[in-house]
């Protein structure tokens, strides 16, 4: 029999990965999926609580989802984007419009979130460039943010561990101090404060918004910063100093987006429409790549115009709305569009935070916060000064891997679990994955 795992060590290169860490933990062969649940071979079964990166959002094997693929792949798998269309992408725009009111109604697909955010950047400097104001080209991001890994994207990014070697192969941004309500220098609380942090980007408009084509965000919660959640009245701030300096205010779902935060889009939280907003990740249920920019006609406006007016938008990935994966972000509309998905995964949040609740009682968890279906647990060093162990300590990552010995897949953010499971968990799911966490948790912290 032919062996894969010495395979998958001889050829493969995984992603995020130290190669050698392998050697220890070889890749986990999965199998087949239902559900929650990963199998491997040997028919153990590990939970998925983090949704494989946030995407297989209806479960693994969703029948709906892949009778859809199924039905598009005897009709047509692909045909190139330019000047070609066809009704999966067709109908999916429509349903994407609806997402902001019909206000960012025109849809720019591309292939992977990374790709998304490189669009909303040309696009904004492009406008700008158009409208005759070639010098807004810089762009802003909060310290925290996460918008992907190609050199653009990590361009706006702000965690080392990704970034730091790359600088100086990035161009100009600027980073800027956002909310860090965990550690909020006000000593405020995200529910009722007003976002007084906001005075830093106030200050960095007032210098420079000659310069500044836009600011990207990860709305309401940086999620590989740790899930890191924070008030709306710091987006509702944003988009009015947004547009009295005309700077662009991108809001990046890709993390966010489909009913994970508790309303369809983190945005919604305050209640604004961005200029752009990217989606990737859930939308297609996890089946399929696909991302998307979605902007307004303003913005779209200022592109259109005569072939020779060299005004328009030449940027474009082969992949682009790719036919299977819009069949597939078809139906996942259509599953949001029969069950009240955002309120279950409210109660399910809810649910998990009770479950996980009695772990504030040790000294080293620092903060348990959930929004939606999201609940995060950070582990410090100490509680009170709130100081992180040292890195090297990888206690994050030895939870992770602890918990995936007992069946669940945990995995970490730094010092921080999470859960973002699969919106059809179910109560004895959840008391599992919890357990496990919890247990988990402890056995290791008892060693530091
Ligand atoms: C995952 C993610 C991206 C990058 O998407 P890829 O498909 O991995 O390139 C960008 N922004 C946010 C907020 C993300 O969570």
């Amino acid at each position: 029999m032919i062996d894969l795992n010495k395979i998958d060590h001889d050829f493969i290169w995984h992603p995020c990965s130290q190669m050698k860490d392998y050697e220890e933990n070889p890749s986990i062969l999965i199998d087949k999926a239902k559900g929650v649940w990963l199998y491997k071979k040997n028919g153990e079964k590990i939970l998925d609580a983090i949704s494989s990166w946030w995407v297989t959002c209806f479960g693994h094997g969703n029948e709906y989802i892949k009778n859809k693929i199924k039905n598009q792949i005897d009709k047509l798998e692909h045909v190139l984007y330019a000047n070609y269309t066809h009704e999966p992408s067709i109908i999916l725009a429509k349903h994407l419009s609806t997402l902001f009111d019909n206000k960012l109604s025109k849809v720019f697909y591309t292939d992977n979130g990374s790709s998304s955010v490189e669009v909303a950047l040309k696009m904004s400097y492009h406008y700008w460039y158009n409208m005759g104001k070639s010098k807004k080209k810089v762009f802003v991001y909060l310290k925290g943010a996460y918008h992907g890994e190609t050199l653009g994207a990590l361009s706006v990014g702000s965690i080392d561990t990704y970034k730091k070697i790359y600088n100086p192969l990035l161009p100009e941004t600027i980073e800027v101090k956002g909310p860090d309500c965990y550690r909020c220098p006000f000593q405020l609380n995200r529910e009722k404060c007003n976002a007084e942090c906001f005075n830093e980007v106030k200050d960095l408009f007032e210098k420079r918004h000659e310069n500044i084509a836009s600011i990207i965000v990860e709305p309401i919660v940086q999620g590989a910063a740790g899930m890191c959640i924070y008030s709306p009245q710091y987006l509702k701030k944003l988009r009015k100093i947004c547009d009295n300096y005309d700077i662009h205010l991108i809001c990046d779902e890709i993390a966010t987006g489909f009913a994970k935060t508790g309303k369809m889009m983190a945005t919604h939280h305050a209640d604004i429409v961005p200029d752009f907003v990217t989606v990737s990740k859930a939308v297609t249920g996890g089946f399929l790549p696909l991302a998307a920019v979605l902007t307004s006609k303003k913005i779209y406006d200022a592109f259109y115009g005569k072939y020779e007016d060299m005004k328009a938008f030449m940027h474009s990935h082969t992949y682009s709305g790719n036919p299977l994966a819009c069949a597939a972000g078809c139906a996942v509309f259509d599953m949001f569009n029969k069950e009240d998905i955002v309120k279950n995964n409210i109660e399910k949040g809810k649910y998990i935070r009770d479950n996980v609740l009695s772990l504030m009682e040790h000294p080293n968890i620092g903060e348990i916060r959930t929004i939606g279906i999201i609940t995060a647990i950070e582990i410090v060093k100490d509680k009170k000064s709130k100081e992180k162990y040292d890195w090297k300590k990888r206690i994050g990552y030895k939870i992770y891997r602890n918990a995936e010995k007992k069946g669940v897949m945990l995995r970490n953010l730094g010092d921080i679990l999470y859960f973002l499971p699969p919106f059809i968990i179910n109560n004895k799911e959840i008391d599992f994955m919890t357990d496990v966490a919890k247990y988990s948790i402890l056995e290791i912290l008892k060693d530091v």
